[in-house]
């Protein structure tokens, strides 16, 4: 029998971060869970708040069976539709309503419907930002189209704008964002992202093209030290947003989200009916009926994003002491550190001697730099100095 190839390729090779977490429990059977440091996955550590659990209570006690666990309309309930939007004026200063919005199963599902709704030859093209979600290079290709890697600023992990503009050609669907940033843990700022809207204002009118901002936004709400995260669709018409509640509410294994697409957007109702209709090519419809009635229901909660700065923190000032180079996470729960000597992947195999598990940047398109990702427990991370300090005297 003959598979797909393509698909036989991504089903058969682990990712990088699945095989060291995987290295992480076999090394733990062997030297014992407290002596491995693993920094390898974005899984929330943090609780769901409370209010989760007390919803799903509450909606069991109330709600037929049918109103929870049978389908709902292909693009969502109305009310949890309309529940979102209006938690999104209210905060944002924005007029959604909840025909722009399609339920999904969390930011993988609304990446992939984006890329499959816009896409129309397989000469078109997505543009990422270094460093980025390795998972993009899968959902663009899936899609058929190309993904174009615009290299990182590692001064501040904005956005090299010289190098953007030399990408962007008649062939650009969309470019990519993600703000707070996996896995620098950068905030984009006011400044950025009215000059990405400039520049992509520009090129529209220069190749009488569309082309799209696509917004993905887990860590919207994970932003410490009371930074501002822009709400991309006030700076720039078309805009897709892509949200999940894997993260702010800690429920990645729910699979709950959505795509959102204004009414500012060219053609917005066909562009809307295309996500409509991506949902049903791909198999996203009717997002988990339960847990769209618990997010309706929990909009504006979050998990203890305190949490999350205490170890940005505690792990910042550990290894910047030891004489790491890091920078200064603004949001979402990693720490980027350049490595100690060129070849990462080297670097990454010395502290994996030390029982240290740190995701070597290769793979996000920043090579040169490790991901440690710190939704982790706040002891791990205390215990985990003296190994760091070790790995740092290797040098
Ligand atoms: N985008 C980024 C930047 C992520 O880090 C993740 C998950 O870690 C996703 C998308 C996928 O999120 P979800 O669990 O909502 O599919």
């Amino acid at each position: 029998m003959k598979y797909n190839t393509k698909m036989y390729e991504l089903g058969s090779k682990r990712s990088a971060i699945r095989e060291l977490f995987e290295y992480g429990k076999k090394q733990a059977r062997l030297v014992g869970e407290e002596n491995v440091y693993d920094f390898s996955l974005g899984n929330p550590t943090v609780p769901a708040p409370e209010i989760v659990n007390n919803t799903i209570k509450k909606l069991m006690e109330t709600k037929s069976s049918i109103e929870l666990h049978g389908y709902t309309s292909a693009q969502g309930d109305a009310e949890t539709r309309e529940e979102i939007v209006c938690y999104l004026n209210r905060t944002y200063d924005t007029n959604f309503s909840a025909d722009n919005l399609y339920m999904t199963m969390g930011a993988a599902a609304s990446l992939s419907i984006c890329f499959r709704a816009l896409a129309t030859s397989n000469e078109d093209e997505f543009i990422a930002i270094a460093p980025f979600f390795p998972e993009y290079r899968v959902f663009v290709e899936a899609s058929n189209a190309k993904l174009v890697v615009v290299p990182p600023d590692t001064t501040n992990f904005q956005i090299k704008f010289e190098e953007l503009e030399k990408r962007i050609t008649p062939h650009t669907k969309g470019v990519i964002i993600n703000s707070p940033n996996n896995p620098s843990g950068a905030v984009y700022s006011e400044e950025t992202i009215k000059k990405l809207a400039k520049l992509l204002y520009e090129k529209q009118k220069e190749y009488g093209t569309d082309i799209f901002i696509i917004s993905d936004e887990p860590y919207r709400e994970i932003a410490y030290d009371g930074v501002e995260v822009p709400y991309v669709t006030k700076y720039y018409d078309n805009t897709l947003v892509c949200y999940s509640y894997s993260k702010s509410l800690s429920l990645p294994g729910e699979r709950i989200g959505f795509v959102l697409v204004p009414d500012e957007a060219t053609d917005s109702k066909d562009l809307y009916a295309a996500v409509c209709g991506a949902g049903r090519a791909l198999g996203y419809v009717c997002a988990p009926s339960m847990f769209q009635k618990v997010v309706a229901k929990c909009i504006g909660n979050t998990g203890d994003i305190n949490a999350y700065k205490i170890n940005r923190d505690l792990l910042l000032e550990g290894l910047t002491k030891l004489g790491y180079h890091c920078y200064k996470p603004e949001g979402a729960f990693y720490l980027f550190v350049k490595a100690l000597e060129p070849d990462e992947k080297a670097f990454c195999e010395k502290a994996k001697d030390e029982n240290l598990l740190v995701v070597g940047a290769s793979g996000f398109g920043c090579p040169g730099w490790v991901r440690i990702s710190y939704c982790v427990d706040t002891e791990m991370i205390k215990r985990s100095l003296e190994a760091f300090k070790r790995l740092r005297e290797k040098y």
